[in-house]
Order: C-alpha cells, then structure tokens, then sequence
C-alpha cells in the first residue's frame, strides 16, 4: 500500500482555560489513505472537530499542540509537517482550501450570502490555481455538474439563498473539490439535512470518491452513515481514539466496549 496522505501521530490538543490546561485530544494516531473514506465517530464532545481543524493547522482558540504531530505526503512531493507550519503563513493558506478541501454541517459558513456560488468558487480557484478568470468560471460550472446541480451553466450566477438546503450542500461540496483536493475533510456534512437528502449527499460522496480517488475523512455521529460510506473506521471518545480498523471488521467483531455500545444504539 502507497504511504498515507495524512499521518496524525500521538497527537495531544488541549485548551488553555481559565482553570489551566484543559486536554481534549490525548495522544491520537490514525491514518487517511487516497480512494478509501475514513469515518471518524463518537459521540458529541469527543475530539472529531478539533481533530478536523488541527489537520488544517486552524486549532480552535484557545487551543494549543502539546504534542505529536501531523504529516501530509502529497503526491510527488516532499512529506510536509503540517503542524510545524505558521498557522497563519503562506504555505498552509496554500494547502487549506487547495490540496486539502473541506465541508461543514452549515454550509452558510463557508458560502457567502453576497456573492454568486459562481463567483465565490472561482475566487477559491484563483487563489490556488494559476487560471484566468474565464477558464476558473469553467471549471466552477464544472464542478457543479460534478455535484449534479441542475442547469449548472445558470446556477453559477445564483446565490446561496436561491438554493434548498441540500443544493447548498451540494454547492459547498463543489466549491471544496473545484481545486481537485488530495484529501477532503466533511465535518458532519449531512447532519443538518432530512434523511432523504442525507441519502442524496451520501450517494454523491461515494461517486465523487470513486471519480476523484482522494482520501476522505468524513466526521459523524451516526453509525448509519458509517455503514453506508465508510472504508476504514475510527472510533472516538473522550479524546481518545480507542478503535481503528476495517469498516466490514468494525461491524462484524467490534472489540472496544464503547464501539460496541455505539453499534447496540443503532441496532
Ligand atoms: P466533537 O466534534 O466530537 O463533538 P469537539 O472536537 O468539538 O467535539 O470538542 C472536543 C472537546 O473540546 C469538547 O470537550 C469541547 O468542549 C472542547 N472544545 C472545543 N472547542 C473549544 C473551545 N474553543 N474552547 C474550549 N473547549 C473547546
Ligand atoms: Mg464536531
């Protein structure tokens, strides 16, 4: 097997509060491989958002590494120390958004309520890629074709307003993939949504992952959602990463008690 796009190794976070330092995150390891969607579960408070943030080097305020690290190995470079970089420096501004995409449960908070979808997804465009406008307002409106957003030639001009929750998702998934991202990082995209457009949305993860072939990690607490798109699992509590293995594994013969009291909640 190729070398993981992202190694996070004995990964310790912790918040420095009023009371002293707080720890959430205690010493996490797991890996995310290219084609294959890595669900990180557990339940509300566990770790999965920070651990999200982190990989961007955006650690929620006012939160510090205390320890470990994060390794990118983009394809045909050099590994990167994520964690070792200035969080506000050019070169992780050229990773967020670019080599490594990301999606939201509210899509509101990454598309502007003032500017066209089209115009925002060519500006995360431009920012990263070398094109001229004309050429980046193609690739928007491919990318919302990709999505299966109807009449994309005419979507672009529209607001986010305009568009019913499940599109709106659909525009931010576009928007994150528009820079053909290596890694895609969807914190609880679909928990938001009704459960007929959570069927929708998963449907178009599990496409867009076998035509793009990045790596996913896709935060839930719903161990639904694990089983219908998962390759890989890693299971969460308490900051503590206390399972990882094989989707088909977890399922079948889970061996630490809290993942087998996840799964006896949805059964
Ligand atoms: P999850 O996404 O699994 O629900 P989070 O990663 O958001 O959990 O949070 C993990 C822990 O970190 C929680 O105990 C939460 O209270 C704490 N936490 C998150 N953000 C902050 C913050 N900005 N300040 C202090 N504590 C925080
Ligand atoms: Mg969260």
């Amino acid at each position: 097997m190729s070398k993981p796009v992202i190694q996070i190794e004995n990964l310790n976070v912790g918040f420095n509060v009023r009371q002293g330092m707080l720890d959430v995150l205690h010493g996490i390891s797991f890996d995310l491989h290219r084609g294959k969607t890595t669900c990180v579960v557990g339940e509300s408070g566990s770790g999965k958002s920070v651990t999200a943030r982190t990989i961007l080097n955006m650690v929620p305020r006012p939160g510090v590494i205390n320890g470990g690290r994060i390794l990118f190995n983009p394809v045909g470079g050099d590994t990167i120390e994520l964690t070792a970089l200035d969080p506000r420096g050019r070169e992780i501004r050229s990773i967020r958004g670019g080599r490594v995409g990301m999606i939201f449960q509210e899509p509101m908070s990454s598309l502007s309520p003032v500017h066209t979808i089209g115009s925002q997804i060519v500006e995360a465009i431009r920012l990263h890629r070398d094109v001229s406008k004309k050429e980046a307002k193609q690739m928007a409106v491919d990318s919302l074709r990709q999505v299966e957003i109807p009449n994309p030639e005419k979507a672009v001009d529209r607001y986010a307003f305009e568009f019913s929750g499940g599109m709106r998702q659909r525009a931010m998934i576009a928007m994150a993939l528009a820079c053909r991202p290596e890694v895609l990082i969807a914190d609880e995209p679909t928990t938001a949504l009704d459960v007929t457009t959570q069927a929708e949305i998963l449907d178009l993860m599990k496409k867009l992952q076998e035509e793009l072939g990045m790596a996913i990690m896709f935060i839930t607490h719903d161990m639904g959602v694990v089983a219908e798109i998962a390759d890989e699992v890693v299971v969460m509590e308490r900051g503590h990463v206390v399972e990882v293995g094989d989707c088909d594994r977890i399922f079948n013969a889970p061996e630490h008690p809290y993942t087998q009291k996840l799964l006896g909640a949805v059964k």
